[in-house]
């Protein structure tokens, strides 16, 4: 039991003259140090404590979190999947956190050469023919890939092309990336099935078209069945394909997305190849492309002689640099870690576990909170309520009785297409009796839902901090004590 006070903050303990420790006294007074307009009028307001009540105060707090390695976490298409900790170790290793960007390339060889391997991975993994690791997000790989598209129709002289079609079951992304690289989002309308309706595509192609952005498996978890016969009349309209593929542990050693005719994509490094993400980075959104796009692609780029690593700094169609030096390092070490790990028949084996994990949850709430689209899934399931069995009770109500019960919330009102939508995502890590406990707590919802609404309309009551008021806390915050 936590009866830590976790609302009191640490100014408000402070006991004046209370010290964690003390300090001799300085020889010389502040002036000799610090020119005279450098020094404070008054000392700053800085909390007074025992180092074992600072100790307790920050500890306490960090057990309020709800985390990975405390909770399961079915945050959909965010792959909250587990990350070993020995990549940790391995990434923190002096010799790669100590090299600095500009030391001469032959001292930093090794890093090098996980860049280069890195990318040879990938492009095994997806069947296409270069990659840059620079991007420092998904969204950064979008647009680094819609930048790629515009150079590529620019070299061609094809400047009409500014439009991007996207499908509505596309990730929220697509369509900011669409318009931050200067291009017009022509959206287009899921089929009854939650796939792309290849009649809306065919209208909405046209020489105008650049790029069709493609979210692979779709944000309904459902996988574009039609892809090859979309690819062809993507292709025969002169545009080029991309694929989001952020969630590649749906697919990958599973399908190439090369062999599907995507010219361009990105994967998120910090979801699929396991590294810690969450709060807003760091993260590394990897892109690939054709050979037809290679010299688009930003600078520098790794090479390598057979012998030696060397940076490439010049090409003249290159988008130029997207992002300082070469990506987030931390992140591509992790990435490579994972990787190596496995060989091509078993690497195959994420993606299998991750489509049969989300499956069985899929199907164990069949009758409590059926899935919007009723057909088998990808890497996560969408599911809705039955508002008949439900009439006063939001998703929002469900996500903050989970949280009661001792589980992370999904992802909820997205996609924007499912009415009160629950993105569930448990991830190819998890095994049955977790997802079985996670199953029991949402039939038990669903039954408290259905027999006493009241208790989950006041929901979370267990938590440290209870309902909060979500409108003001979006539109009033207030973010300074
Ligand atoms: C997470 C995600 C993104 C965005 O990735 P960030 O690293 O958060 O920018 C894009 N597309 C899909 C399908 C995603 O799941």
């Amino acid at each position: 039991m936590n009866n830590y006070k976790h609302n009191v903050l640490s100014i408000e303990k402070s006991v004046d003259g209370r010290r964690g420790i003390k300090y001799t006294p300085a020889k010389k007074s502040a002036e000799q140090y610090l020119p005279q307009n450098m020094l404070r009028k008054a000392a700053p307001k800085l909390p007074a404590l025992s180092e074992f009540d600072t100790v307790r105060h920050f500890t306490n707090l960090s057990r309020l979190n709800v985390s990975l390695d405390t909770h399961f976490y079915p945050l959909g298409s965010c792959t909250m999947k587990y990350n070993p900790k020995a990549y940790e170790a391995l990434a923190s290793l002096d010799n790669f956190t100590s090299v600095h960007p500009y030391a001469p390339v032959d001292s930093v060889q090794g890093s090098l050469e996980i860049i280069y391997g890195l990318e040879e991975l990938l492009k095994a993994i997806t069947g296409l023919d270069a990659f840059t690791l620079q991007p420092s997000a998904g969204a950064h790989g979008e647009f680094t890939g819609a930048l790629i598209a515009k150079a590529y129709h620019n070299f061609n002289k094809d400047k009409n092309r500014t439009e991007i079609i996207i499908p509505d079951t596309a990730h929220g992304t697509n369509p900011a990336t669409a318009a931050m690289a200067g291009c017009t989002v022509v959206n287009i309308k899921s089929g009854s099935d939650g796939r792309v309706d290849l009649e809306e595509l065919k209208k909405a192609l046209s020489p105008k078209t650049a790029l069709l952005m493609l979210t692979v498996p779709n944000t309904v978890g459902i996988f574009e069945k039609d892809i090859k016969e979309i690819a062809k009349l993507v292709h025969d309209n002169g545009s080029l394909l991309y694929m989001d593929g952020a969630n590649l542990n749906a697919l990958i050693g599973l399908v190439k997305p090369a062999d599907l005719g995507i010219d361009i994509m990105h994967i998120n490094l910090h979801k699929t190849l396991s590294t810690p993400h969450g709060g807003g980075g760091p993260g590394a959104g990897a892109v690939g492309v054709v050979k037809l796009l290679e010299d688009f692609l930003p600078l520098p780029r790794v090479a390598c002689d057979g012998k030696k690593y060397k940076m490439m700094t010049k090409n003249k169609k290159s988008i130029g640099s997207v992002k300082t030096f070469y990506g987030n390092i931390s992140i591509i070490l992790r990435a490579y870690c994972y990787l190596r790990q496995f060989d091509t028949n078993t690497l195959k084996t994420i993606a299998e576990n991750s489509i049969l994990n989300a499956n069985y949850v899929r199907e164990g709430l069949r009758n409590a909170f059926p899935a919007f689209f009723d057909m088998v899934c990808m890497h996560e399931c969408v599911l809705t309520l039955n508002k008949e069995k439900m009439p006063s009770v939001k998703t929002l109500d469900i996500a903050k009785r989970l949280l009661d019960l001792g589980f992370h919330a999904p992802t909820i009102y997205f996609p924007l297409i499912v009415p009160e939508a629950m993105m569930i995502e448990p991830c190819e890590t998890e095994g049955k009796d977790s997802i079985d406990i996670f199953l029991g707590a949402m039939t038990q919802i669903y039954e408290e839902a259905v027999a006493n609404p009241e208790l989950l309309l006041k929901a979370p009551q267990n938590c440290p901090v209870k309902r909060i008021d979500e409108v003001s806390a979006a539109r009033e915050p207030n973010l300074r004590w």
